[in-house]
């Protein structure tokens, strides 16, 4: 690690007090905190008492003065052909008509609002309106089908719940407003109110008329269009976001405000190198946590532009993207390795096209990056490219390359170093020990958790405690439920979850590992290992790869590129974890946010139920791995 970014990362952990009081003065406060930190309740952590503040506030009011005319928000949608920029002013007004709406529904300080919403400038207004009224809000993605609607529904019991009468995704319309009357007709709690924005994608709507409100028409027979801000306890509940769910019930991340929002507004400064007046554009969705962070509360706070994308990184054609870094002067882009290796597949000459001179870094993260990918997109745009590991519970990045503060080497395949504020470590899995440099261990933070991290579980501490808590016995601390290891300058390299490992006759090995292994195969997109029983050895690992080029090309070449990955597996990790098959497929199932799901293609190799498929991006990838796999 570089000694600027070791002391900055020290000051934090042995000056905790005083290292974000520091941090503190980025945002506003209305009233100001009589403690930094409160850690009575360990593993609870309370961050800046009694300070008050408001997220909406921070996002648009205080900006009004010098940025009024700055664009807040540009909005693309490649699904509908629409494009316009949304001022400071703009921004301002529009939140606040949406907050007197919500007011007259009656929600105020504590209420939970759920919101269902495509990519459109009203889904921000909403968020930004609950902040506001001090209103919780709850942003469900628009790729859940309606149980996993209903169940979150009835886990956060929402006053009002805002959606729209349709998405669109690669020119397919999916028809939200129906989406959500079906869960409110299996949900236990319905909310009293529908708050329905109409993009005019769905000629017929099943109207209910106690409960279903027209988003325009009321907004245009309100009496108040400005709303006073809801001074929140900086320990107050902001947001509840739900984590990925692909196993079991959903856990409600709950998050604060005043943590929140510096913790956001200290790592635009020092992690994504980003100034006010610039432009980020953040190629999420607003229903998971980087959407959350920064496509909507970071970049706003921070008196920023962002780019809210509605559409495929491919349509109109695979330069989307860049003309619109180019056209907006976009300072800093954040993707996923998912959509680079989709981009990866297209002619170069996409990227080519286009001026990339405003654009500073890319940073990508939510997945395992590999080199391979990590170093065409390096070269392909010839920009500083950061790989960096976090997760929707801690809000913001863990491990990172921090160029804000100082600009450091790319060790491909890794996420460089623990973030300031967190205070990280590679522990033995045995008896929770340090690890060794390079020695494998699992990656755990020492609490009490910075600011921004999730405060709980909505609803259930104790969930909190034992999900996050109660890996070790014998010390308190949260696990990342990731393998990883340091090595020896300091840069850490994440090899899967802990709940992905696979016991290969006694020896643990990270389905990462694998999959890094067989990417270094020049010919290979993408790859997904999985551990499938095997009855001498316990387990063993199967490969699914998609080839870069993957016309038939015929069973002779097939079976010579299967040698080719499988001897390029013993190489670099040994006979051990050579994959007792490999099938060739042409994509992976994925959910919408880029994530593998892997105990889905695990339990069809298995021959089991896949289990939960709501996320799942394209149900043919799934239907891919059953044809494959049949014996
Ligand atoms: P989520 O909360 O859905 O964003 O998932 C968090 C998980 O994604 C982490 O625990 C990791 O397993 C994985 N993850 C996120 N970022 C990275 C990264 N840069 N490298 C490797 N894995 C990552």
């Amino acid at each position: 690690m570089s000694q600027e970014i070791n002391e900055f990362h020290q000051y934090s952990i042995d000056r905790t007090d005083e290292f974000w009081a520091e941090q503190a003065k980025l945002i506003h406060w209305n009233s100001d905190f009589d403690q930094v930190l409160d850690y009575s309740r360990p593993p609870f952590t309370k961050w800046f008492l009694n300070g008050k503040t408001n997220l909406c506030f921070n996002a648009i009011d205080r900006h009004l003065k010098d940025r009024s005319k700055q664009n807040a928000i540009v909005y693309v949608s490649t699904e509908t052909n629409t494009e316009f920029a949304i001022s400071y002013q703009e921004l301002y007004d529009e939140v606040n008509r949406f907050a007197a709406l919500l007011k007259k529904k009656q929600v105020g300080k504590g209420d939970r609002v759920l919101i269902y919403m495509p990519m459109i400038p009203e889904a921000v207004y909403a968020m930004l309106a609950c902040a506001r009224i001090g209103a919780i809000h709850s942003v469900v993605f628009g790729g859940f089908a309606s149980a996993s609607l209903a169940q979150r529904v009835d886990d956060c019991v929402p006053k009002v719940m805002i959606t729209a009468d349709a998405g669109m995704r690669g020119g397919r319309i999916i028809p939200y407003k129906g989406l959500v009357d079906e869960a409110l007709s299996i949900s236990e709690q319905p909310p009293a109110h529908v708050i329905l924005v109409k993009r005019g994608l769905v000629e017929q709507l099943d109207w209910n008329e106690e409960r279903d409100i027209d988003y325009r028409e009321a907004v245009k027979a309100l009496d108040i269009e400005e709303v006073g801000i809801e001074w929140l306890e900086s320990n107050e509940p902001s947001y509840i976001l739900y984590t990925s769910g692909t196993t079991g019930k959903p856990k409600g991340v709950q998050r604060d405000t005043g943590g929140h929002a510096v913790a956001l507004a200290a790592s635009m400064k020092h992690i994504y190198d980003a100034r006010a007046g610039e432009t980020i554009f953040t190629t999420s969705d607003i229903g998971w946590v980087v959407g959350h962070s920064y496509i909507v509360y970071a970049p706003l706070i921070m008196g920023m532009t962002t780019i809210l994308y509605e559409g495929l990184p491919t349509t109109p054609d695979p330069g989307i993207w860049w003309s619109l870094i180019e056209k907006h002067k976009v300072n800093v882009l954040f993707s996923s390795p998912t959509a680079i290796r989709v981009l990866k597949k297209q002619d170069s000459k996409y990227i080519d096209n286009y001026s990339l001179a405003s654009l500073k870094h890319l940073f990508l993260a939510g997945e395992p990056l590999d080199e391979s990918t990590h170093s065409w997109i390096s070269n392909a745009i010839k920009k500083p490219v950061h790989d960096h590991f976090w997760q929707t519970e801690t809000g913001w990045p863990v491990l990172t390359p921090m160029p804000g503060i100082e600009k450091t080497p790319v060790k491909y395949g890794s996420p460089s170093f623990p973030a300031y504020g967190y205070n990280l470590k590679v522990l033995r899995e045995s008896d929770a020990s340090e690890a060794d440099a390079n020695e494998k261990g699992l990656v755990s933070i020492v609490p009490p958790l910075p600011p921004g991290c999730m405060s709980t579980v909505w609803g259930d501490d104790e969930r909190f405690v034992n999900t996050y808590f109660s890996t070790f016995e014998s010390t308190l601390v949260y696990s990342t439920f990731d393998w990883g290891i340091r090595d020896q300058d300091g840069y850490h390299f994440i090899l899967g979850r802990t709940d992905d490992v696979i016991n290969v006759a006694g020896h643990r090995l990270g389905t990462r590992e694998i999959e890094e292994a067989i990417q270094n195969n020049g010919n290979i997109a993408e790859v997904a290992v999985v551990g499938v029983e095997d009855a001498l050895k316990g387990q063993m690992p199967i490969a699914f790869v998609v080839r870069k080029s993957h016309g038939d090309d015929g069973t002779a070449m097939s079976e010579q590129h299967r040698k080719e990955i499988m001897k390029q597996v013993d190489q670099s990790l040994g006979a051990i974890a050579r994959p007792k098959t490999i099938y060739f497929v042409s994509m992976l199932p994925k959910t919408r946010s880029g994530k593998l799901l892997r105990r889905s293609i695990q339990a069809i190799a298995e021959g089991r139920d896949p289990g939960d498929l709501t996320t799942l991006e394209d149900l043919a990838a799934i239907e891919e791995i059953i044809k494959v796999t049949k014996p």
